[in-house]
This record gives C-alpha cells, structure tokens and sequence, in this order.
C-alpha cells in the first residue's frame, strides 16, 4: 500500500529515544485512575497519536492551530479544521512495539479518536486481536455525536479502550450549538452515557464553564445534567 504523506513526513515515534531508568517507560507514569488505582499499573505507560487535528472548528478551542497553513498575521485555529491520519496498518505497529516494551497502559491523545470509521473500525479490530487477555488498559476521546452506529462500542471494548472521554461541554443545547458552529448534532446526552457504560466503558465527562452565551442559569443546568 503507498504511503500517506503524514506517514512520509512522520515516518513513526523515536521511542528509544525517550529518557528512562532501568526499563523503557519507567519515567512515565498514568494518572491513577487510569491504572485503576493500582500504584504497581501506573508505569510503563505511554501516549499515542493516531491522527493530528481536529474537522470541527469550535470557536474556544486552539488545537487545529497545528494545522496552520499559510501566514496570515494571526492564526485562528478554527480556519485550519481538518485531520490528518496515520493508517491503521501503520500505526498498528506503534502499538506493537509499545506492547513488545510491556506498555499496556496506554492514552491515545486524538482529539477526536471515534469519529471516521475507515481509520477507528480497523484500528479497533487490530488492537481487538492484541487484547485476548483483556490486558490493554487505553482511554481515548469523542464527542457525544460522534458515537452513532450500534455495534460500535463494543468493539471498542473489545480493542481494550475502557474509558472515553466525552466532550460534552455544556448542559444547554444552544450553547453546544452555537461554539461548534452548528456541527455539534443535536443527541440524547444521558442516552450516549447509557449506552458507553452498556459496553462496559467508563465515560470522563468534559464541561467548560463560561462558554459565550452562558449565564448563571445555564451554568447551574450543566452543573446539574
Ligand atoms: S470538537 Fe473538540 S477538539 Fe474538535 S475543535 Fe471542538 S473542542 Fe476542539
């Protein structure tokens, strides 16, 4: 299969060129519910990037800043809003050679991990085969409308991601509206959460406070969701 440009221009991660003690990753540790509270599962660990960006341009957020492409005297990361991917076949092996070093423990910092399923599907089913034990330990982010197919979210457990995090952002749907531009789709919050916890995958709800348009009332209503 030819090579992405992403994977010309990023041709994979320089992990033994990370600073360590005794073991590889010995320096890094995951916070500790991340290791379910287990002090001995906090290390080795490490963080992954299988996509850069983000195609959503919400007005608060600056990670597409990295997608900048021309030089305009200032930058507004909602211009840029768009991903680039690794292919599933690629990273794969980033994963493999985590695991060959012992690392199960494991962050996949995409900002939007679950949202095209050409990359998430196939990457699930190959992260499923790796997981027979149940011993990877990855959490991962998506939005609350970006979890729609049935099905889904068991493979995802399966691929041993046990916690998503979900950018909910506000409890008030205008307000969900209005920062992503109309791109966030309209959905049964609680309904979402339901069904994450069905799969047997913890949620870690993200909420920002003092989002353009909010006020006391709608701060008290995402506080209270
Ligand atoms: S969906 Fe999340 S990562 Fe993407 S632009 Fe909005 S806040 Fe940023």
């Amino acid at each position: 299969m030819p090579q992405n440009k992403l994977e010309i221009d990023l041709p994979g991660y320089a992990w033994d060129l990370l600073p360590y003690k005794k073991e590889p990753f010995d320096l890094y540790r995951a916070p500790l519910w991340h290791a379910e509270y287990n002090q001995e599962k906090r290390t080795p660990y490490a963080a992954i990037q299988t996509s850069l960006g983000c195609k959503f341009g919400c007005d608060f957020c600056m990670i597409n800043i990295i997608n900048r492409n021309d030089n305009d005297e200032i930058g507004v990361a909602g211009n840029y809003s768009f991903m680039r991917h690794w292919s599933p076949e690629f990273i794969i092996k980033e994963f493999d050679k985590l695991i060959s070093m012992g690392v199960k423990t494991i962050k996949i910092t995409d900002e939007m991990f679950l949202l095209n399923p050409k990359f998430y599907i196939p990457l699930c089913n190959l992260l499923k085969k790796r997981n027979k034990n149940d011993e990877l330990m990855i959490w991962a982010y998506s939005r609350v409308d970006t979890i729609k197919k049935p099905g889904i979210l068991n493979l995802v457990r399966d691929a041993g991601i046990k916690w998503l995090a979900l950018g909910i952002e506000s409890g008030r749907k205008n307000i969900r509206f209005e920062i992503s531009k109309g791109k966030f789709q309209d959905v049964d919050i609680k309904t979402v959460v339901q069904k994450v916890h069905e799969a047997d995958i913890e949620v870690m709800a993200n909420y920002i406070y003092g989002l353009p348009g909010d006020d006391r009332s709608s701060i008290a209503e995402t506080l209270n969701k």
